[in-house]
């Protein structure tokens, strides 16, 4: 199993300048590759497989850089490849701009080249550098790699992708079974009729951005004070995208202690942003995707159960207690059903999807 731990880290000037040359250089060789790639393919119809290694002649800077994070650029790039020989809609590879693209690059631990110390992070070329270690490895975690980050509002992080095997025994299934209807204004109802939304702070920095982004809309263009501006808002995006993973890790934490079976349904991530949120703030149901994934690894580690239920199934056009069906439009809040079932339309949707998570749990 993987688990990836995020840290906050804070180089020094020759690291940053080093880790700066190094996010340049990923993003120079992936379209020096790509760019051959494309003009051998035009020329002979084949495929052309290079490595980095043929590019340090020319380009001798390479040679300071660290060298697996070059490497994995060539794997990323095969990957982006093969992704889109399979499926064309992913798109071609496109070319990476100074400007636009994520700083950031992918390198390897090979024995103990990468360390997490007290208060230190310790990478390949780049040494130790100052973190904050909010979370140590458990025993037996190995380390496998780190993603270097530096967002947009300059702060840098170290992901830090761990390796543990782990012989867990499978909890039996008790009567501590819930399901989870997704709200698109908050995260989810639960089939006990509990309703877990944003919290208040969450609400409040989203209200403290929209005015940041207001009033960077207000300065002139190519002037100190839209970029102060623009720094502000990138500031206060990461701090509510940190606040975001914080709350999400600490509620599926709490489910996954308290129950033995989740049960949620599967979404089209593209097609609820596209009907439930105007611009921006379709980041909340990335959130729900993220919070998925969570309870997933989460319940697996307590031997416990996650199950995803199929996006077709018909949660809300189900009567929870006689299980005939429905239309239902989505302004009715409330479901009600001949057999004299009255019920809140989101609890029931919860029910249902409890209810067919535990059948696949038990055909499985
Ligand atoms: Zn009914």
């Amino acid at each position: 199993m993987n688990k990836a731990i995020k840290y906050r880290i804070y180089p020094n000037k020759n690291q940053e300048e080093l880790l700066q040359k190094t996010f340049g250089c990923c993003r120079k060789i992936w379209n020096l590759m790509l760019s051959d790639k494309i003009n051998y393919y035009k020329e002979t119809k084949k495929s052309l497989q290079t490595t980095p290694a043929k590019y340090k002649k020319e380009y001798e800077y390479l040679k300071e850089v660290d060298s697996l994070a070059l490497t994995n650029i060539q794997l990323n790039l095969q990957k982006a490849y093969k992704i889109f020989f399979r499926d064309k809609k992913i798109g071609f590879p496109k070319y990476k701009s100074a400007k636009k693209s994520k700083k950031t690059y992918t390198t390897n631990n090979q024995k103990g080249t990468i360390q997490i110390n007290i208060n230190k992070i310790k990478l390949p070329k780049i040494g130790e550098i100052k973190a904050k270690i909010h979370r140590q490895a458990e025993e037996g975690w190995i380390i496998k790699s780190a993603t270097i980050t530096q967002e947009k509002d300059g702060t840098y992080y170290a992901s830090i992708l761990y390796e543990y095997n782990k012989q867990i025994e499978k909890v039996v299934i008790t009567d501590k079974v819930i399901g989870l209807d997704y709200k698109s204004d908050g995260l989810y109802t639960d089939s006990n009729g509990k309703t877990c939304g944003s919290p208040k702070y969450y609400r409040k920095s989203e209200k403290k951005l929209a005015r940041l982004q207001r009033k960077l809309s207000k300065k002139e263009k190519g002037s100190n004070n839209r970029k102060n501006a623009r720094m502000k808002v990138a500031k206060l995006q990461n701090h509510i995208s940190n606040q975001r993973r914080d709350f999400l890790h600490k509620e599926s934490t709490r489910i996954a202690n308290l129950y033995d079976v989740i049960c949620v349904e599967s979404l089209d991530m593209k097609a609820i942003s596209n009907k439930d949120f105007g611009n921006g703030k379709a980041t909340l149901d990335n959130g729900y995707g993220l919070f998925q994934n969570m309870l997933a690894y989460k319940l697996q580690d307590r031997g416990k159960y996650f199950v995803k239920i199929d996006k077709w199934y018909p949660s809300s056009q189900i009567c929870s207690k006689c299980k005939n069906k429905k239309q239902i439009k989505l302004s009715e809040r409330v479901y009600s059903c001949e057999c004299g079932n009255r019920i809140d339309r989101d609890v029931n949707a919860a029910i249902n999807i409890k209810n067919e998570g535990l059948r696949q749990l038990k055909i499985a």
